[in-house]
């Protein structure tokens, strides 16, 4: 595999550049993964020959511009199996993708007291939301803990569920602990309660071959920026019937179908959704990522991924004093750590000095910090492009820095 992770590794001119003046180890996919020549080409061909506003024009290039949108859009519903075009709801990222579900289910669904589950490893953009959406609501967030591993409990996770549950919402993947929710069984049990689940999917859209169909969703949130799409351009997948229920997120033009000053009307779905003038060229730049994905084969993709991780996990295991925060079973392409006492910034600094790029901190998840008892970890996350020989400088990197920091 690492001659093929070497082959993928080809097509990404970013990964080219030195930092410090050394060769560049990026290990910070799970907060953005670079983009590969084809999505760059996608993105500068649009400019150059198609630029033009979609939906609202007779000439030409509004017509290719709206063409190529919605050709975008399918290619979302084919990558995510579901049901209707319609369903795929472009935004900005899986943060907009959460709002727009929260926001609508403030206004229409939410009553006095009710609650929501989340778990205790969702990012801010899982939980903030909800909280401003549920205020004036006093919605309460009860929260699903996770074992030594990391994993979700799923037996307390079953005895969160009251008369007052109004949804569930879930990472697919942590972004801290790698952990991967048995996302269908949340979602069979949430269902045997009458309750929607939204499921997150920054993280797990790279990690996992995700069938919305198959896992039986109402919703699922990712962003492009995460499977080596640009960034600005998102999705929200939204069963036709949950999404046919929830008002407008926001208003504007292509959202309606008649305005007046007394009243207006609202468009069909997708659009009813997408006020304004969307991302035309972040979509066609998702488009491009997700069939550069598919043309290689995601599943090719992940397991160059895993064994990269397994790999990397044995390697760090080496270094006396390393702690590493997830042990799930199923585990995404993510190793959060500390070293000793040595705070996560001295350590990421040090070796970013040697060329290795990780990210230190929260990571967005101060509430599952809180309960680990650790103002943060360093994280070090893969993408299909890293290879054994930087995991190997990375090792070495964390070496010196614990000499350096004694
Ligand atoms: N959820 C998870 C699990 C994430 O890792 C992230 C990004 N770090 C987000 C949500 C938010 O994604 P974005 O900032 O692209 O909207």
């Amino acid at each position: 595999m690492e001659a093929f992770r070497k082959q993928v590794r080809e097509a990404f001119p970013l990964l080219q550049r030195q930092v410090h003046g050394k060769p560049l180890a990026y290990f910070d996919n799970a907060a953005t993964t670079q983009k590969p020549q084809a999505v760059l080409d996608a993105v500068d061909n649009y400019y150059r020959q198609t630029n033009s506003n979609v939906h609202r024009g007779v000439h030409a290039l509004s017509q290719e511009a709206t063409e190529a949108y919605e050709q975008a859009r399918k290619t979302v519903q084919n990558f995510l199996h579901a049901a209707h075009s319609h369903e795929i709801i472009f935004t900005r990222g899986t943060t907009e993708a959460v709002n727009l579900v929260a926001q609508g289910f403030g206004k229409s669904v939410f009553q006095e007291g009710d609650e929501i589950i989340c778990s205790v490893m969702e990012h801010h953009s899982n939980i903030v939301p909800w909280q401003l959406a549920g205020a004036d609501k006093k919605l309460r967030i009860r929260v699903i803990p996770v074992n030594e591993r990391g994993e979700a409990d799923m037996e307390s996770y079953a005895s969160l569920f009251n008369e007052k549950t109004k949804l569930v919402a879930i990472t697919q993947a942590s972004n801290v602990l790698g952990s991967i929710t048995p996302l269908k069984e949340i979602i069979r049990i949430a269902h045997s309660h009458s309750v929607p689940v939204l499921a997150d999917g920054a993280q797990g859209v790279k990690c996992c071959l995700t069938d919305v169909q198959e896992l039986d969703c109402d919703f699922y949130c990712f962003s492009g920026h995460k499977i080596y799409a640009p960034m600005g351009i998102g999705v929200l997948y939204g069963k036709e019937k949950w999404l046919e229920k929830l008002p407008p997120y926001q208003g504007g033009g292509d959202m309606i179908q008649h305005v007046g000053f007394d009243k207006t009307t609202f468009n069909s779905l997708p659009f009813k959704f997408e006020a304004g003038t969307p991302n035309v060229a972040g979509a066609i730049g998702l488009q491009a990522a997700l069939q550069w994905v598919e043309n290689i084969g995601q599943e090719k993709l992940i397991r160059a991924e895993e064994e990269l991780t397994a790999y990397a996990t044995k390697q760090l295991q080496q270094l006396p004093g390393l702690r590493i925060w997830g042990t799930s079973a199923r585990k995404a392409a993510v190793i959060s750590f500390t070293l000793g006492h040595h705070h996560p910034t001295d350590v990421g600094t040090l070796i970013d000095f040697m060329g290795i790029a990780v990210r230190t901190g929260h990571h967005c998840c101060q509430p599952l910090m809180d309960v680990l008892g650790i103002p943060g970890t360093v994280r070090a996350s893969f993408a299909a492009y890293n290879t054994q020989e930087e995991t190997d400088r990375m090792l070495s990197a964390l070496q010196t820095a614990q000499q350096m920091l004694g």
